[in-house]
């Protein structure tokens, strides 16, 4: 997916510097902000994403992806009523959801009118007419914030759903063996009917992992580049001074996984 272009157009000293007039940004996200989704995710002059800049202080040029659209789905709380800081969600009530972060959770906007991350078990979809909640973003996770601002985070979510990529041959990298190969040597896919696998996820041919990285990614596909993937994954971040020694938990095949431990819900 390709961020959308947009032109600066609001004053430069309220926004501090991060924003030049006339220059052009990229762009990722728009959100909800005390009920209006007028809230731009934007990179400014420093490679930062700021988030919550108000849109119309910026001009959209393209948005190939349409990733500044006002899709929204609805979904209902099925589950028991959540009580968060100031929002929360009824069992029974239905509310707007706008997407999904890197790990499956649904981006929802609560009693609060502001949107907070919600484990996608609570709801039952009403309606998704553009099928917004049957993709990942690949820009937001309630674990790490702006996943781009984090190389680690972000590229991971190239590590799924990419056959048809790499069925394009290129340089491959496993972060789990760290093993760089072509994607020819590929014969083994995950496919399955989740949000990570429905395109296929490739089985690294060495050590029988779904952590392979290919070039068309944009990442460095380099030992250093998949040992801080590898790190970050395997190892939550802390790795050992003899990680080169240490075996990895081996993680299930296709398995999704939910973070639930640092979403809004109190
Ligand atoms: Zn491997």
């Amino acid at each position: 997916m390709k961020p959308a272009k947009v032109r600066f157009i609001g004053d430069d000293e309220y926004h501090e510097g991060h924003f030049t007039k006339g220059q052009v940004y990229d762009a990722y996200f728009l959100e909800y902000w005390n009920g209006l989704r007028n809230s731009l995710h934007v990179m400014d002059n420093a490679g930062n994403i700021q988030d919550f800049k108000p849109l119309e202080d910026f001009e959209v040029l393209e948005d190939p992806d349409n990733l500044l659209s006002h899709a929204e789905a609805v979904v209902r709380c099925v589950g028991p009523t959540q009580r968060s800081r100031g929002g929360g969600v009824i069992h029974g009530e239905e509310y707007i959801a706008i997407g999904r972060d890197v790990d499956g959770l649904y981006l929802v906007k609560d009693c609060s009118d502001n949107c907070f991350f919600y484990p996608p078990d609570l709801f039952e979809v009403v309606s998704d007419p553009e099928h917004i909640l049957d993709h990942l973003s690949l820009y937001y996770s309630a674990e790490s914030g702006d996943i781009l601002n984090n190389p680690t985070y972000f590229a991971h979510y190239y590590s799924a759903n990419h056959k048809p990529e790499l069925e394009q041959e290129q340089i491959c990298g496993c972060f789990y063996c760290r093993k760089i190969f072509s994607s020819s040597e590929i014969t083994e896919w995950v496919i399955a009917d989740n949000p990570l696998d429905r395109r296929g996820t490739a089985i690294c041919p060495y050590c029988g992992v779904d952590a392979v990285l290919g070039e068309s990614s944009g990442f460095p596909i380099t030992r250093e580049f998949l040992s801080a993937m590898r790190e970050k994954w395997f190892f939550g971040g802390h790795i050992p001074d003899d990680e080169d020694e240490i075996e990895a938990p081996k993680p299930e095949i296709g398995e999704v996984h939910y973070v639930t431990d640092d979403d809004p819900i109190e």
